[in-house]
């Protein structure tokens, strides 16, 4: 809209679009004053401009006009002296209408402010918007500190400007997408955070296009899922029947890989003061010693727990004890662990380790705790299982194998056999006229002489050998690696040791053995055979060994 008013105010010119604003024609405002064409209150407002202008100087100012039709509009009003001989004649009016502008700007300074307290108000949040010329309008987030960027120093710049060039040509078609209308998402380590990045076009009705990224911080909820990936190995592992040594190996090389650390322990305490590195991931440093004895005061991560029963975090320098010490000479330099209980005591404790001063945190002992406690649980399961499995394999009188149990064993052996072809044999024993024991010394009695007999069994018998009791008065006795011959040696010092001693009161008692070597009965066989050979002996007149062999 423009218009030309001469030094009375009175108007001269004005186009068409004076007419949508003030709903008359130039034609009916030609020659009338100022005041009479917009009114007296604007005319008033307009004072200084005037007086402005009519001096002779360029008048910029913007106005809120209710026009013709009631519309609030923002105008934009320039006043122009027209000077001819050094004075000044008249002056030119043009208004220019900005509402739309104006709108425009107040959005999207309504929009940076939501995204502000979006980014700000949320932690581990950082939001990015960028407009058509991948120009970042706005920058915000405590997070964005990770990128190593102000955001100050993004704000008003282009990603070209500021990031470096791989960044920006991996983070380009990511934006341009989000221009075009898609949702983009990723990603990305940053440091020691990993963040999920999505990118997405922003909400552009004034034409004024711009996009969008939403970073999450996402760290601690991968460290949840890598936690409980981990805890599903165990729990495999305790499932599978594993024994608490491997629990215990496998929950150390968890660790280490769960907290990025040096080195990762599992402790088992063996007394209020001593303990045993169970387990070490990746190794056992040839300075620090297995068994390990706290002095009073000792500083170690593991003994601070033995004393305190609390999760500790320790530094390791010289004069902190012996096994804080010793863990110095072996290159550590912090420490953290958190205790173990099992049933109410205080069981162990995992331990990390690293050769940083500060590589271990605050916020990573609180992990290690809750880590610990459910260690506990894989730890407790594994005993119980252990005592239940010791408890179903182990008869009760004499502490021997029994029958179950031997006969998985024989069958592992037996393969083993077949495999390496060494010899294997095996011996049956049965007490002599055990029942007149019982009928004259009672049954209590005749428990007491089962046990000796197991106890000079297992004197007489060598490592890697296995022993059983079958039931009643009858036992076996398995010797991997040794053939007939040596097995009725075997058989023969076992009957001498009952026959040359005695039973406390109740006198002088024989057994009598059956031998049979694999070769001589192949597998399907060997146990009855060796029972054969039992019977023979027997037979014989008891007291004796028979040793199995083809008819015989
Ligand atoms: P033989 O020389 O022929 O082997 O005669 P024996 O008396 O030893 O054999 P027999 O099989 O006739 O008797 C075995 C006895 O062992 C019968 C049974 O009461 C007794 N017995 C079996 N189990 C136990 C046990 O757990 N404790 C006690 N005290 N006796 C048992
Ligand atoms: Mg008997
Ligand atoms: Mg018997």
């Amino acid at each position: 809209m423009i218009g030309y008013w001469d030094r009375e105010l009175r108007s001269r010119f004005a186009n068409d679009a004076y007419v949508g604003w003030i709903g008359r024609t130039p034609e009916q405002i030609r020659g009338l004053h100022m005041r009479d064409v917009v009114g007296e209150e604007a005319f008033r407002e307009n004072q200084s401009y005037l007086a402005g202008v009519l001096a002779g100087k360029q008048q910029l100012f913007g106005q809120t006009i209710v026009n013709a039709s009631g519309q609030t509009r923002q105008a934009q009003i320039s006043y122009m002296p027209d000077v001819q001989d050094g004075q000044v004649q008249g002056f030119f009016v043009m208004v220019t209408d900005i509402t739309d502008r104006v709108l425009a700007e107040r959005r999207e300074h309504r929009d940076a402010s939501r995204y502000r307290a979006l980014a700000s108000s949320i932690p581990s949040v950082f939001v990015l918007l960028f407009d058509a010329d991948l120009r970042y309008i706005i920058a915000e987030g405590q997070e964005l500190a990770a990128f190593g960027h102000a955001p100050a120093e993004l704000e008003g710049r282009t990603i070209h400007e500021v990031l470096s060039p791989e960044l920006a040509a991996e983070l380009e078609p990511r934006y341009r997408a989000a221009l075009a209308g898609e949702e983009v998402g990723w990603t990305r380590k940053i440091g020691q955070r990993t963040f999920s990045l999505t990118a997405r076009p922003v909400d552009a009705a004034d034409g004024i296009s711009a996009g969008m990224v939403v970073a999450v911080d996402i760290t601690d909820r991968l460290q949840r899922e890598r936690t409980w990936a981990a805890l599903h190995e165990i729990a495999t592992a305790v499932a599978r029947s594993a024994a608490p040594l491997d629990i215990s190996v496998r929950v150390a090389a968890i660790l280490q890989r769960l907290f990025a650390v040096d080195s990762a322990a599992v402790v088992r305490f063996t007394g209020s003061r001593s303990a045993d590195i169970v387990a070490m991931a990746p190794r056992l440093p040839a300075e620090v010693d297995r068994v390990q004895t706290f002095a009073p005061g000792d500083t170690s991560a593991a003994a601070t727990v033995a004393f305190t029963g609390k999760p500790a975090i320790v530094a390791y320098e010289p004069g902190r004890g012996p096994v804080g010490e010793q863990l110095f000479a072996g290159g550590f330099r912090a420490g953290a662990a958190a205790p173990i209980r099992v049933h109410g005591e205080l069981w162990g404790a995992i331990v990390l380790t690293s050769r940083a001063r500060d590589g271990v945190s605050g916020s990573m002992l609180d992990r290690l705790a809750e880590f610990a406690e459910l260690v506990e649980i894989a730890i407790g399961n594994t005993e119980a299982w252990e005592m239940l499995e010791h408890k179903a394999s182990t008869d009760a009188l004499t502490g021997l194998l029994n029958r179950r149990a031997f006969e998985s064993r024989l069958a592992r052996e037996l393969e083993a056999a077949d495999t390496s072809g060494a010899p294997l044999s095996l011996v049956v024993l049965d007490i002599d006229s055990f029942k007149k024991v019982n009928d004259s010394f009672g049954h209590p009695a005749g428990d007491e002489v089962l046990i000796e007999v197991a106890s000079r069994l297992r004197d007489t018998s060598r490592k890697g050998e296995v022993l059983a009791r079958l039931g009643g008065e009858e036992f076996v006795w398995m010797l991997p690696g040794t053939g007939g011959e040596d097995a009725v040696q075997a058989a023969e010092r076992a009957r001498r040791s009952i026959s040359t001693a005695p039973f406390p009161g109740i006198g002088a008692l024989t057994i009598s053995a059956g031998v049979c070597e694999l070769a001589d009965a192949g597998k399907a066989h060997l146990m009855d055979r060796a029972d054969q050979a039992l019977y023979r002996a027997k037979q014989y007149g008891r007291n004796s060994t028979v040793r199995y062999r083809d008819g015989t």
